[in-house]
């Protein structure tokens, strides 16, 4: 049968950290949108650590919360330990992180969904697509319920043919406890969409009261928390609002209560048990075919890879306020169950620990994200959009970040609008997104401030400045936040600006401050710190921590900003010409045949793009100019083909 209660614009399948931020984009654009998931009581469920953040994840969460995402204040009010990373380096590479009471998080992001005027959710497994004329048009069920939609994002994450090993033993899942989704990998083979194998592991968790905490070393939160979401800009009253008496809304306020972790480390025992059985590891025993994550690697990699290094720090994390659970960072194998008691035993604090959970490897199916245009739409089934885990990645903050970009093309594809196209310059969020529609990757990726040519210009405080536009444009935030917005961006400049030209004894404010922070190091005066012999104007000091940190970010750094900004600039002129669809990169005169190939399989959208392919060079950029400028002139030479 057919279950529709309403037309749906916008179906998504799995509710995940993508398919969440995906569904409430969606709807909060006011689009009827559907949120199938195979269990309601795992949504935004954190399958490795329970921690958001970090190095360049913080910073891509702060840019979901300024498209309007939940992630960030999902941490804020669910969070038990806040630390900003890097707080002794500048404030470019400071990166938020917080471990979250895992079961709040979910619970608190279930409610969030039921709360959503636009959004049905419903619990189901989807087992195929349905399709028609090259287009999807809904999703089948394990219910044998189907649902018909415009578009349908699809953010099922490990779960497809996951399988999980732990030493020899396997079972089928996407995660321990869960189910495999095996049918729907066949709908998109059918469909002409490839797919290939990745794999990732998790470690063992450890019940508490058998830990002999003395032995390690304990690491508080920060005393002044930083939090993820923009308070100054947010409207309060949203984060607790309920919709009726005796309906309570998950959360606390944001940094009350914090818990601690714990350090300890692994000694070369430990190392001996790994090298001893190896041979039995799911991993090293070639039992898994899918490529693993290079920077997240399994405990046995640490091993054979830095075999001189006598000891690994390990990290004891609380799973939440209201459980005895203990995550063990840092200690990820597939090794069998009874190495991993040894292990475990072998560490310092650990030697009776309790396992509640074994460490497991899973190796599941992904789409190569080069498959997708830059809107995450495929290229090959129309109307079908990829976010999350699916499209190759690792980590939630990237999962979400993706899932909040297709939810909202989803809807401007409906509504034949622009896609939402985040640049490269603009945020993490453009670099991951550009990153896998044009190189795609062959290993779990993960989001890295080094990935980002343009990092100088990511500070954490400065998300809503540089996506506001994007907000904007396809109404994200309400207008009311907006409005603020508005008014920290004027506030900045207007500093920014006042700094330059305005003098305390004969000598620019804004060199007294840049000479200060060079001496002392801009982050000893952010506002966790206080602000010191700083010299600012009165009146500056009277503003918000939130305009002051940024300008006085803005002016310390003015000559690196700038540069970049000169860069950005140079570039953008070839990123701001778009390639039609329909030219055959095949036919093109001029265009080496290694060029050729690889543009006809990325099909970049713009010139920019095309530059970033790997093999393509620049006097292949320049016959595309040449063809694209003769194309807008109407000279449609011989052999250069445009068709669109
Ligand atoms: C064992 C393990 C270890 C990991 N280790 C790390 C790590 O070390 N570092 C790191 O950064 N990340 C790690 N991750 C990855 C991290 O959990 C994911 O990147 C992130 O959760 C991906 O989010 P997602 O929304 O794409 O998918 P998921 O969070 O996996 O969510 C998928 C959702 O889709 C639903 N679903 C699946 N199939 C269907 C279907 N057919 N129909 C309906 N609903 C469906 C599921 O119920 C689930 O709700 C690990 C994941 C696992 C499982």
């Amino acid at each position: 049968m057919i279950y529709n209660e309403k037309h749906i614009d916008v179906i998504v399948c799995g509710a995940g950290h993508a398919g969440v931020e995906a569904a409430l984009a969606a709807a909060r654009m006011g689009a009827p949108t559907l949120l199938l998931t195979g269990n309601l009581d795992t949504v935004a469920q954190m399958s490795c650590n329970p921690a958001i953040g970090g190095q360049a994840k913080g910073q891509m969460v702060r840019e979901i919360d300024a498209l309007g995402g939940e992630m960030a204040i999902n941490t804020d009010v669910t969070g038990i330990q806040f630390r900003l990373l890097n707080e002794s380096k500048g404030p470019a590479v400071q990166s938020p992180r917080a471990q979250c009471d895992k079961k709040a998080y979910q619970f608190r992001l279930k409610h969030t969904l039921e709360l959503e005027p636009n959004l049905q959710i419903f619990q189901a497994t989807v087992t195929g697509l349905i399709f028609k004329k090259g287009q999807v048009v809904g999703c089948q069920t394990n219910l044998d319920i189907d649902f018909l939609g415009q578009t349908v994002v699809v953010t099922t994450g490990t779960f497809l043919r996951g399988l999980m090993h732990i030493g020899q033993n396997k079972n089928e899942g996407g995660r321990l406890g869960d189910f495999s989704s095996k049918t729907l990998s066949d709908s998109f083979l059918q469909s002409g969409i490839e797919l290939r194998r990745l794999k990732t592991g998790t470690p063992p968790r450890l019940l508490g009261r058998s830990l002999n905490f003395s032995k390690m070393q304990e690491q508080k939160g920060d005393d002044r928390p930083t939090l993820f979401a923009f308070h100054d800009t947010r409207a309060s009253e949203g984060v607790f609002h309920v919709e009726r008496t005796g309906e309570q809304r998950l959360g606390w306020p944001p940094g009350s209560n914090s818990i601690s972790c714990w350090m300890t480390h692994t000694t070369p025992a430990t190392a001996q048990i790994v090298r001893d059985n190896l041979h039995k590891s799911a991993m090293y025993s070639g039992q898994i075919e899918g490529v693993g994550p290079r920077y997240c690697p399994s405990f046995e990699d640490k091993i054979v890879r830095f075999a001189d290094k006598p000891r690994h720090l390990l990290f004891l994390e609380p799973e939440g306020r209201a459980t005895n659970e203990y995550y063990v960072n840092g200690l990820s194998t597939s090794l069998p169950f009874e190495v991993q008691l040894e292990l475990v035993h072998s560490i310092p604090g650990l030697e009776n620990a309790e396992l509640l959970r074994p460490a497991y490897a899973v190796e599941y199916d992904f789409a190569p994200p080069t498959q997708l245009w830059p809107s995450l739409e495929s290229r090959k089934v129309e109307n079908l959009f990829f976010a999350g885990q699916i499209n190759g990645t690792s980590g939630y903050e990237e999962a979400a970040s993706q899932g909040l970009v297709a939810g909202v093309n989803a809807v401007n594809k409906v509504r034949g609008q622009a896609p939402l196209i985040i640049q490269r310059h603009e945020g993490y969020i453009g670099v991951l997104i550009d990153d896998l529609v044009t190189k795609g990757t062959n290993e779990p990726y993960r989001m890295f401030t080094s990935r980002a040519e343009h990092r100088l210009l990511f500070n954490h405080g400065s998300a809503e400045l540089r996506l506001r536009h994007h907000a904007r444009q396809y109404g994200l935030v309400s207008s009311a936040r907006l409005a603020r917005m508005e008014e920290k961006a004027g506030r900045v400049g207007h500093w920014v600006e006042h700094l330059e030209h305005h003098r305390l004894d004969h000598i620019p404010w804004g060199d007294h401050i840049r000479r200060f922070a060079a001496a002392h190091g801009l982050h000893a005066q952010t506002a966790k710190n206080g602000l010191g012999e700083l010299p600012m104007p009165a009146a500056l000091r009277q503003e918000s921590v939130q305009v002051r940190d940024e300008v006085l970010y803005r002016v310390s750094y003015a000559g690196y900003l700038q540069r970049e900004q000169r860069q950005i600039e140079k570039f953008a002129s070839i990123d701001n010409i778009r390639i039609p669809r329909t030219i055959n990169f095949l036919e093109v005169r001029g265009l080496r045949r290694e060029s050729a190939l690889k543009l006809a399989d990325i099909k970049p959208a713009t010139l920019g793009q095309a530059s970033r392919i790997s093999g393509v060079n620049p006097s292949d950029i320049s016959v595309l100019m040449i063809l694209i400028e003769s194309g807008r002139a109407g000279e449609s030479k011989q052999g250069l083909k445009l068709e669109g």
